[in-house]
């Protein structure tokens, strides 16, 4: 896979050294077994794969090269919203002087009508609207445009497009008020109807207007902003496809897609399947399959508890946090300094959407067994820097 050039602060020799080594012995990593090393008595199992993916990286290098283009031509840089869900990564390039057009939930901090011809624009990796791609269309040819859209999330949007061309309403599994959802279901419905459903739950409620043919217009509200404009229950439900935001749980979105192709086969028992449900696979990317099921290999392992470091707003962090949940105490952290001491930490929980602090975090004994992972979203270098206070912890 391509190696991308990005600023050296996000890297660890550490972690390098260990992802380099099982690289070298596992070169079509196909084990995903986790990875065991013992610093400072403690003993750290890290998931195979873990940390910045593909489009991240792309979009981290496109955003510097930029900067170092237009540095010195009084120009001024802006990123549509956060390039990734980092803060650490955000704050990195807000240094560097890129300023940022909309909030994560599209409310406008810098009026794309007021930017002026010097103005260069960065679409970040989650793409875009095709609203937003318009106004900036609007505002004139001066206005340069670099597209950091990862190519995973663009292979989605064709995906869509090939639905439609076989007429095809597309379900779109992902969090509405995510960047990228809202990127892919306006893409997307260019070109064929869409509905963005969150979970299996809703799947479920899905299937009670498609098998009973209920035209009730409750779907309207509770779907309400979910739906293409136009949207008929009556006509649009008849032949569907799924596809995914690109970071969703793999299994969720798996279960969705046997369930619907189960629910469309009840309703048109004598015509083929695919008359009427596309045989889509998953459209989950290469780094959230790999970095997923790393985690789930990793917890075979028994351990005293696991860390999974990330942005509190990344979906695919909070999705391996709801993984490792399952199976043992698990501490979602965005970087070393939720590490309090060796009784404190503070750590966001994925149910209440809040920061709390738990104590006494650390088992009692000197050489406790930790897992570690981190989200795509998130640089080596907070990782080296956990597993260094956890140490320092223990040396307390
Ligand atoms: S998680 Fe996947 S789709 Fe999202 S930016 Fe990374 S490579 Fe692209």
């Amino acid at each position: 896979m391509r190696q991308f050039d990005i600023p050296s602060f996000y890297k660890s020799d550490y972690i390098n050294a260990i992802k380099n080594k099982r690289n070298a012995t596992d070169k079509l990593k196909k084990d995903f077994t986790p990875t065991f090393f013992e610093k400072g008595g403690v003993h750290f199992y890290i998931a195979r794969f873990f940390g910045f993916c593909y489009g991240v990286e792309n979009a981290i290098e496109i955003a510097c090269k930029v900067v170092d283009e237009y540095k010195n031509q009084n120009k001024k840089i802006y990123l549509l919203s956060e390039i990734i869900h980092n803060d650490f990564v955000n704050t990195m390039l807000y240094d560097q002087g890129i300023r940022f057009l909309y909030d994560t939930i599209g409310n406008s901090l810098i009026p794309l009508d007021t930017l002026d011809d010097h103005a260069v624009v960065i679409i970040p990796a989650f793409g875009t609207t095709v609203a937003v791609q318009n106004k900036i269309k609007e505002r004139g040819a001066l206005i340069k445009q670099y597209d950091a859209t990862c190519p995973f999330v663009k292979k989605v949007w064709n995906k869509g497009e090939q639905l439609s061309a076989k007429g095809y309403t597309t379900i779109v599994h992902g969090k509405w008020h995510h960047e990228e959802t809202k990127a892919t279901f306006s893409q997307i419905s260019q070109h064929t109807p869409v509905l963005v459903i969150e979970n299996l739950k809703e799947a479920q409620l899905l299937a009670s207007y498609i098998v009973t043919s209920n035209t009730n217009t409750d779907f309207y509200d509770y779907f309400n902003n979910r739906y293409s404009a136009h949207f008929d229950i009556k006509k649009d439900l008849n032949k569907i496809g799924v596809v995914n935001q690109t970071t969703q749980l793999a299994s969720e979105t798996k279960k969705i897609i046997a369930y619907l192709k189960d629910v469309m086969h009840k309703k048109f028992p004598h015509d083929p399947v695919a008359d009427h449900f596309a045989d889509t696979k998953d459209t989950l990317c290469y780094a959230t399959n790999d970095n997923q099921n790393a985690l789930i290999a990793m917890l075979d392992t028994p351990a005293d508890l696991a860390i999974i470091i990330g942005g509190f707003k990344s979906s695919n962090t909070s999705h391996l946090v709801e993984l490792c949940e399952e199976k043992l105490q698990t501490y979602y952290i965005d970087g070393a300094d939720c590490i309090q001491d060796k009784s404190r930490i503070q750590h966001f929980s994925i149910h209440t959407k809040a920061v709390q602090e738990s104590c006494n975090w650390l088992p009692a004994h000197k050489h406790p067994t930790i897992l570690l992972s981190s989200g795509a979203s998130t640089p080596d270098i907070l990782v080296e820097e956990v597993i260094d206070k956890i140490v320092a912890c223990i040396d307390q």
